[in-house]
């Protein structure tokens, strides 16, 4: 990916991928145009991760304490973060193309960021559930790198090709998996894309200006 990157407090309107993995490769915007991610710092990653909902709060803070005693191991672990984002980007997006080969770099980086996981993960048995299981204690900073390598292996092998799609708004290019029952969602968000794409075909000459700066992007964005 090149682009910028950008300050950007998450909101769970940023949240619609339909899975974390693809929340994750959804944290730069505007993939379509000039790509802008919002990660602009390890404790951003961390605000991230809180609002997924899907990490243990005090997980969280032992990592906040964690980068604040090691900035430089922070940011080489948001560029690890950052590497894996794109790789899953590249990867899932071939897939859902149908490209072939599927990008061999993509298909590596992924792999290595998997083998990572997997030897720092412990294998525990949840009811009759077997899980590999990463842990602050055992991955340190790059506990959120491990634990979504492992949940992007489980997605890969049963992603819904059919259902998962990128929204073909303007300043837009997230991915996210069609959950409806119909089947036929095509805009990331309806009252964002979908009303925005609305809005060029009723007042095109009028709003071109704004739509131009993309629904993601202030000032639009609130
Ligand atoms: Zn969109």
């Amino acid at each position: 990916m090149t682009g910028t990157i950008q300050a950007h407090t998450f909101r769970p309107r940023d949240l619609i991928g339909g899975h974390i993995v693809i929340d994750l490769v959804n944290t730069v915007t505007a993939r379509d145009a000039e790509p802008i991610d919002w990660l602009d710092g390890y404790p951003r990653l961390l605000e991230w991760a809180a609002l997924t909902g899907q990490f243990d709060p005090a997980a969280l803070t032992a990592l906040q304490r964690l980068a604040e005693t090691e900035p430089g191991n922070a940011a080489l672990a948001l560029d690890r973060s950052r590497e894996l984002r794109e790789a899953l980007h590249d990867l899932i997006t071939a897939l859902i193309h149908q490209d072939a080969p599927a990008p061999a770099e993509a298909v590596d980086q992924v792999e290595n960021h998997w083998k990572h996981a997997v030897a720092s993960a412990r294998l525990t048995v949840r009811g009759n559930t077997p899980q590999l299981q990463v842990s602050v204690e055992t991955s340190g900073l790059e506990y959120l790198n491990h634990e979504l390598a492992l949940q992007a292996f489980d997605l890969l092998r049963s992603l819904p090709l059919e259902r998962t799609r990128v929204c073909p708004g303007l300043r837009c290019g997230w991915v996210f998996i069609d959950s409806s029952r119909g089947g036929r969602r095509r805009w990331c968000d309806m009252a964002t894309c979908g009303n925005s794409a609305k809005g060029r075909t009723h007042y095109q000459r009028k709003r071109q200006t704004a739509s131009q700066q993309g629904h993601h992007q202030p000032p639009n964005d609130q």
